[in-house]
């Protein structure tokens, strides 16, 4: 007997909003999860690991992907490029995990488009100023960078009408239950 497929669900939400936070929580709560990991020419942070958080690929490489079309979408932000390596989501599909997909608002856009099947959710903080003290809180950034990502969120805010379910990420446990609640139902 053939296993059942497994499902595609796509979070995004403003940087800061906590999608990596309440993410790892998930696969923490759920084995059967697995997270799709991306590509980036962003520098890794302190702490990150290649093939863990992203793979961190040169500019000239992540090109030489896109012109293979290896990625299921791809996009430039805030100076980055950031894509969805595309074969090892159906390989995971097919063996029955459910795969969680952290994409901005314009790569999301094009995933929709080709998986329309898929649970869309938008994570929000609770509130705009608590995004900022997150965002401040976490030190990755420049104030400069900072401020474009504050700019970026309130563009991303437009957007959430597209996503099956909005979730307020106001305690990480909270969240990340009330998101397997939405993906174990049998509707989006
Ligand atoms: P994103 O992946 O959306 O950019 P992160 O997961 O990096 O966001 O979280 C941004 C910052 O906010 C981190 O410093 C994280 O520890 C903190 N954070 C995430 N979720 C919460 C929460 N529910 N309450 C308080 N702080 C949070």
């Amino acid at each position: 007997m053939m296993s059942e497929k497994g499902k595609l669900v796509i979070i995004s939400g403003p940087s800061g909003a906590g999608k990596g936070t309440v993410i790892k929580k998930l696969l923490e709560l759920c084995p059967n999860l697995k997270f799709s990991v991306s590509a980036t020419t962003r520098a890794p942070r302190p702490g990150e690991t290649d093939g863990v958080e992203y793979f961190f690929l040169s500019k000239e490489k992540f090109e030489d992907m896109i012109e293979k079309d290896s990625f299921l979408e791809w996009a430039e932000y805030v100076g980055d490029y950031y894509g969805t390596p595309r074969q090892p989501i159906y390989d995971n599909i097919d063996d029955g995990h459910t795969v969680i997909l952290d994409i901005e608002v314009q790569g999301a856009r094009q995933v929709m488009q080709k998986e329309p099947d898929a649970v869309t959710i938008f994570i929000v903080p609770p509130d705009i100023e608590e995004l900022n003290r997150r965002l401040r809180g976490r030190g990755t950034d420049s104030e400069e960078k900072l401020l474009a990502r504050m700019e970026r969120a309130k563009l991303e805010f437009k957007e959430m009408n597209k996503y099956n379910h909005v979730v307020s990420n106001d305690i990480v446990d909270r969240a990340a239950g009330e998101i397997i609640k939405l993906i174990n139902r049998k509707d989006r």
